[in-house]
Order: structure tokens, then C-alpha cells, then sequence
């Protein structure tokens, strides 16, 4: 759909406490095709500003109650606001204005009696500049995204895994609070592959990725594909009880999505192992043991039957649980 006229349009939001200033700038940028705001003080600036988000603000240095330096001030802790350009429009040409204009955060500056074709370009250009970073930064972020997401199932890659598992594991031994790893492996996902073939087999992984990931619920947890047809959790600050709580969760999960699996031999639908285990990181402990611990107590439920959840002993107190 094209986009309307009104919807292509900049607004300009002028900031000045003379209002012969703010109507030849309205006059003049209404011509160039900008939408305009308008405030006549640095308070009443702000308040617009995070009314309307305009796409520049020319702002005038003195003016009562709060002058252009301070209103630029706090223009810039705005946390929504990291790109808007500040142009200053002032009579001021002293060194040491122009030195604080540029210290609170204008982007430029143009001085009184304005010289219109300067001000036109640098308005189109601001607001040009300001546009194209933020595309790259929305391009970054969704590029950033990407390197950490896996393609097929869309939760966190293996590189996020262990990137955030380094993390947490150092956060909590800091913390002396607990971390929780959940190893998830497909039972007899070979043979079901041989059976439905690979791409049904693909789109049985997005469904289990889809179904762990609607379990898990804290915004400090995280879902990965650790591997082919294993998943892992990561559960910061979970103890042994809330992650045999979401390890029962998974394998019921995954039951209730009841995808036939014709040759599987402990069920006629797809079931999950899970191996799971609870520590507080100790400045002597390894996150590669955790990981080695969390592995065995996987195997010992494939071992032990498969379609269940077993955890690793670390800590004295902990009971395993099947
Ligand atoms: P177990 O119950 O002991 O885990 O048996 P299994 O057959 O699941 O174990 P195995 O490790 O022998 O087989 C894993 C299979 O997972 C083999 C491989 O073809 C399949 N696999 C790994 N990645 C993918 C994938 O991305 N898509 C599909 N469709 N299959 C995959
Ligand atoms: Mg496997
Ligand atoms: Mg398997």
C-alpha cells in the first residue's frame, strides 16, 4: 500500500520562545513539506516531544523556564530517543555557546538572522542521516537476532546456548544462587525419520521446540537446540524442585502433542528423554562438568526406559526423581 502524503511527511518540532520565530520557521518548513509542532519554552518542549516523537527538533537557546542547553540535556536521557537530531537556532555565537550546544548534544548548529537555504539542507539532511541509522540499527539488531537464532526451530542456537549458559554461570556463582540445565534428546528420532521421512521430521522438531517453548515462561530462561534432535534449557535462579517441575512439564509436553510415531518402541506417539541438574556454581566448579552431569542424567533416562525425566545428583540434599 502506498503510504499517504501525511504519512511520508517529517514533523518538525520548533522550540522557541519568540513567536514571529516560530511562525516564519512553520511558514518556511510547511513550503519545504514538513509537518511542524510547535512549544515556546524548553518545558513545553519536552512535553511535546514525548507526545509526538517529531523526527527533528530546532531548538532556540534562551528562552524562560528551561532554556535550550538544559531542555537539550534532557533530550538525550530520554531512553526512546537516541537518534532525533537537535538542531540549536540561536542568536548566540559566542564560543562558549556553540561549545555548550555541542556538549549537551545538538547535532549542529545554525545562528540568527537565519540564512534559509543552509537551514533547509541541514534540516533535510538531519532527518535523512537520522533515518538511515535507524534502519541500520533495526538491520543490526535482526542481523544480531539471526546469529543467535536456529533456522528450522526459531528458538536459541547453540552458540546463544552456550554464550548465555557462560553468562549465567558466572552471574550465579557471584550470586551463590542456583542454575538449572535441562537436556532434552527425541526418543527414536532416527527411526522416525526412516519412517516419515526427514521432513516431516524437520517440522516434528518445530513442534517440540514450540511446545518447551510455551512451557517455559521466566523472560531469564532460555530455549536452544543443542543439537540435531536435542533441545536444552537454561533456568537461572531454579532450584532442583522448579526444574523437576519443568522437566515433567516438557515430557508431558510432548506426549500430549501426540505425534504418531509408528516404530518408536516405548510409545505409539513421539516422546522426549530429559536429563537434568541443579547447581550453585562454586569458585572450584566446572560449567563443563554441569553440562557432562545434565548429559549422564539424560543417558540414564534413555537407559532407565526412555519418555521420562532423570536428575543428576550434585548436591548432597537432591533426590533423583523419575
Ligand atoms: P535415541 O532414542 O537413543 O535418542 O535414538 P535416536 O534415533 O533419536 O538417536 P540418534 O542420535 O541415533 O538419531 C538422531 C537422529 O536425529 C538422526 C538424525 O537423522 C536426526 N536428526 C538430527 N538433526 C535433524 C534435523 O535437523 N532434521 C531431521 N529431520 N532429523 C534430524
Ligand atoms: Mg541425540
Ligand atoms: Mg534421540
Amino acid at each position: 500500500m502506498k503510504a499517504t502524503a501525511q504519512e511520508s511527511q517529517s514533523l518538525v518540532l520548533i522550540v522557541d520562545d519568540e513567536p514571529f520565530i516560530r511562525l516564519i520557521l512553520r511558514h518556511f518548513l510547511e513550503r519545504e513539506g514538513y509537518q511542524i509542532a510547535e512549544a515556546q519554552n524548553g518545558m513545553e518542549g519536552l512535553t511535546v516531544f514525548k507526545q509526538l516523537h517529531p523526527d527533528i527538533v530546532l531548538l532556540d537557546a534562551i528562552m524562560p523556564d528551561l532554556d535550550g542547553f538544559e531542555c537539550c540535556t534532557q533530550l538525550q536521557l530520554l531512553d526512546y530517543n537516541k537518534h532525533t537530531p537537535v538542531l540549536m537556532i540561536t542568536g548566540l555565537e559566542d564560543q562558549e555557546s556553540v561549545d555548550r550546544a555541542f556538549a549537551v548534544g545538538a547535532i549542529d548548529y545554525v545562528t540568527k538572522p537565519i540564512h534559509w537555504p543552509v537551514l533547509r539542507q541541514r534540516v533535510k539532511r538531519l532527518i535523512e542521516q537520522s533515518q538511515l541509522r535507524q534502519k541500520l540499527e533495526a538491520v543490526n539488531m535482526e542481523l544480531q537476532r539471526l546469529v543467535t537464532i536456529d533456522g528450522l526451530t526459531q528458538v536459541a542456537n547453540r552458540r546463544r546456548f552456550e554464550e548465555y549458559l557462560n553468562q549465567e554461570w558466572q552471574r550465579l556463582k557471584r550470586e551463590q544462587h542456583p542454575l538449572s540445565l535441562i537436556l532434552c534428546d527425541v526418543d527414536f528420532f532416527k527411526l522416525y525419520n526412516d519412517t516419515y521421512g526427514h521432513r516431516i521430521g524437520d517440522r516434528c522438531l518445530q513442534e517440540i521446540a514450540q511446545a518447551i517453548k510455551d512451557i517455559i515462561k521466566r523472560p531469564g530462561d532460555l530455549v536452544a537446540r543443542y543439537g540435531g534432535e536435542e533441545f536444552a534449557v537454561i533456568l537461572p535462579n531454579t532450584d532442583t524442585e522448579g526444574a523437576t517441575y519443568v522437566a515433567d512439564k516438557i515430557c508431558h509436553a510432548v506426549r500430549t502433542l501426540a505425534i504418531p510415531h509408528q516404530n518408536s518402541q516405548v510409545s505409539p506417539h513421539v516422546t522426549i528423554s530429559v536429563g537434568f541438574t541443579t547447581e550453585i556454581p562454586q569458585a572450584d566448579s566446572d560449567l563443563e562438568e554441569m553440562i557432562a552431569a545434565a548429559d549422564r542424567a539424560l543417558y540414564k533416562a534413555k537407559a532407565a526406559g526412555r519418555d521420562r525425566f532423570v536428575q543428576n545428583i550434585l548436591l548432597p540434599k537432591s533426590k533423583n526423581s523419575c
